[in-house]
This record gives C-alpha cells, structure tokens and sequence, in this order.
C-alpha cells in the first residue's frame, strides 16, 4: 500500500469508530451529543420557518431501579433496549430522538397542533405499557410533552419538558403531561 492508501484508509475506520460512537451501545439509538448536534439544526431550521408545531418529549422509565433491583441490572438493559426501539419504531422520518441519559430518552416530533405531539406520546406510552419483555413483567414510561414556540431557547424548551415529565411522576406515572407555555 502505497502512504496515501494507508492515510485513506485510516481516515476510513475513523470515520466508521465515530458513525459508531454516536449511537449508544445499549439503547441501540442516538448518543445525547449525537441528538443535541441534530437539535441545535432543527431549532435554527424550526427558528427560520416555524410552519409547523415543533414539541419535545422527554420520556423517563418509570422505578426503573426496582427493575434493576429485582431482575438484575441485563434484564434491565434489555428492558432499556425494547423502550428504545418502541421509540425508534414510532419516530417518523423528520422526528428526532435518542438516549438522553441513564433510563431518559428525548424525542423531537413535527405535528400540526400540540394535540399531535400529545397523541404520539399517548401513542408511545401505550405501546410500551403493552410491551413483552423476557424477565420482566412490564415497564412504564412517564413523558412530558413541550411545544417549543413559546420559548427563547433550546435548552428552555428542554428544561420545560423535563418539568412535565416530572409532573407526570407526580401525579401517578406511566402518564403524558402537556407542559403549559409560559403565557398559560
Ligand atoms: P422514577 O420512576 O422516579 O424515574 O424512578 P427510577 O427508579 O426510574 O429513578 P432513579 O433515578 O431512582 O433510578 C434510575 C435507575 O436507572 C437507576 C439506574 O441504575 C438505572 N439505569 C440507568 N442507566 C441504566 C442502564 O444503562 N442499564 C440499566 N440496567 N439500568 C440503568
Ligand atoms: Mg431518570
Ligand atoms: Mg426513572
């Protein structure tokens, strides 16, 4: 191989080990830095033409410890695994999402009306309710849902939907929260 070849195909498996790491190894979905990169684009495009309803979702296992606890820490991996790819099935091509942290995830979907976001997220609870897991009974998830017209920035709108999926687990879990805007 000629000193050209060799630097290309360095350059090559570099580029694969950083396609790589940007999906996480567990979940099977995007990293949080790999989705923030994708965000940050989306709330400029969405900044620049807002036409059509952009919402976040944050979505959070819910006593995912009692999971870990009472099944062992690989059932719970693949419980985390199964949600993901719920997450993955659902999200159409223009939707955004990935593994925000340790049992949270962050979705970012385009509907007409916040109705739309809500549904999706109704839709996605459900279906992750109803899920067969091998080892464990079942896992639920709590979602907080935020249309992000009202707010400054990114990490606001975020912060916003965070605040209801908390709300969620406040008033019982396995729930979706529509996160009022700041005029509400
Ligand atoms: P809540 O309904 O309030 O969210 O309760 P919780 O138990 O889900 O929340 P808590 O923050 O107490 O615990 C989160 C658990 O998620 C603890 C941690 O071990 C587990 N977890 C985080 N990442 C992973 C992972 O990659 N694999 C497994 N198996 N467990 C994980
Ligand atoms: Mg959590
Ligand atoms: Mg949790």
């Amino acid at each position: 191989m000629t000193d050209l070849e060799i630097l290309r195909a360095r350059v090559f498996e570099l580029e694969e080990q950083l396609e790589a790491a940007s999906i996480d190894i567990v979940a099977g979905v995007p990293t949080r830095s790999r989705l923030s990169q994708d965000l940050a684009k989306a709330w400029s495009a969405f900044e620049r033409n807002p036409l059509q309803n952009m919402s976040i979702l944050m979505l959070d296992i819910d006593m995912f410890k009692d999971v870990n606890d009472t099944y062992g820490h690989a059932a719970g991996d693949r419980a985390l695994r199964a949600v993901a790819t719920e997450i993955k099935n659902l999200a159409r091509q223009h939707d955004l999402f990935g593994r925000w942290g340790g049992e949270e995830f962050v979705m970012c979907v385009r509907t007409d009306t916040t109705d739309g976001a809500r549904a999706m997220a109704e839709r996605l609870r459900a279906r992750i309710a109803s899920l067969k897991l091998g080892g464990v009974p079942r896992v639920t998830v709590s979602i907080g849902v935020y249309a992000v017209g009202d707010c400054p920035t990114l990490e606001s709108a975020i912060k916003a939907a965070d605040g209801a999926m908390y709300q969620a687990k406040r008033t019982g879990r396995n729930r979706v929260v529509v996160g009022r805007g700041p005029s509400a």
